[in-house]
């Protein structure tokens, strides 16, 4: 199947690494790549831990309106490696904010859903990441928007260490 975690509100890629925790549990073979994410997260630290194979890839800083060509580069890099997986023995492979290399024209989404197709119906795939592409959401059987109803942001409370990162 194909997953898709999306929208405004926070909790995608958290709900991504919780689904990875309870497969590894069940002694499946998981595969965790995050797109546009030059740091290490906590959650890349645990998956790590876990024996999960995980692996980040992006540019420092932000993208401000024009992605730069290493912020194509890194996508280019990261997809190469996420097919890798999905057409390997992997059982279920995250593609964490690959909604937001799509957004910015990183990678090309036909190309994406091409290679997609022919994993629908053997590999589990979960896709985060904001502005889900229209031809992602009806790839997809499963499509989660988390809604954002409130936030601490609004109140001046940024990235806290163990929390958003
Ligand atoms: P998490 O990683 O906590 O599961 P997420 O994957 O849903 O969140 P992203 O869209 O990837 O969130 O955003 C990156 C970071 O920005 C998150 O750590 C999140 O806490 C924070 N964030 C999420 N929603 C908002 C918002 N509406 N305003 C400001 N910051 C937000
Ligand atoms: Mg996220």
């Amino acid at each position: 199947m194909i997953q898709i975690y999306t929208g405004n509100g926070k909790g995608k890629t958290t709900a991504a690494f919780g689904l990875a925790m309870r497969a590894k549990g069940r002694n499946k073979k998981v595969g965790i790549i995050q797109f546009a994410k030059p740091e290490e997260s906590g959650e890349f630290i645990s998956a790590k831990n876990l024996g999960i194979d995980v692996y980040h890839f992006g540019h420092p800083g932000f993208i401000i309106k024009k992605p730069r060509n290493e912020d194509y580069n890194q996508a280019k890099i990261a997809w190469e490696k996420a097919k890798e997986m999905i057409s390997g023995d992997y059982e279920i492979i995250i593609l964490d904010e690959l909604n937001i290399a799509l957004y910015y024209d990183l990678l090309d989404v036909n190309s994406v859903i091409d290679f997609l197709k022919n994993y629908k119906e053997k590999k589990e795939i979960i896709i985060t990441g904001r502005y889900a592409k229209n031809e992602l959401l009806d790839l997809a059987d499963l499509v989660t928007e988390m809604n954002l109803v409130k936030h601490y942001f609004e109140k001046g409370i940024y990235a806290r260490e163990g929390i958003e990162f």
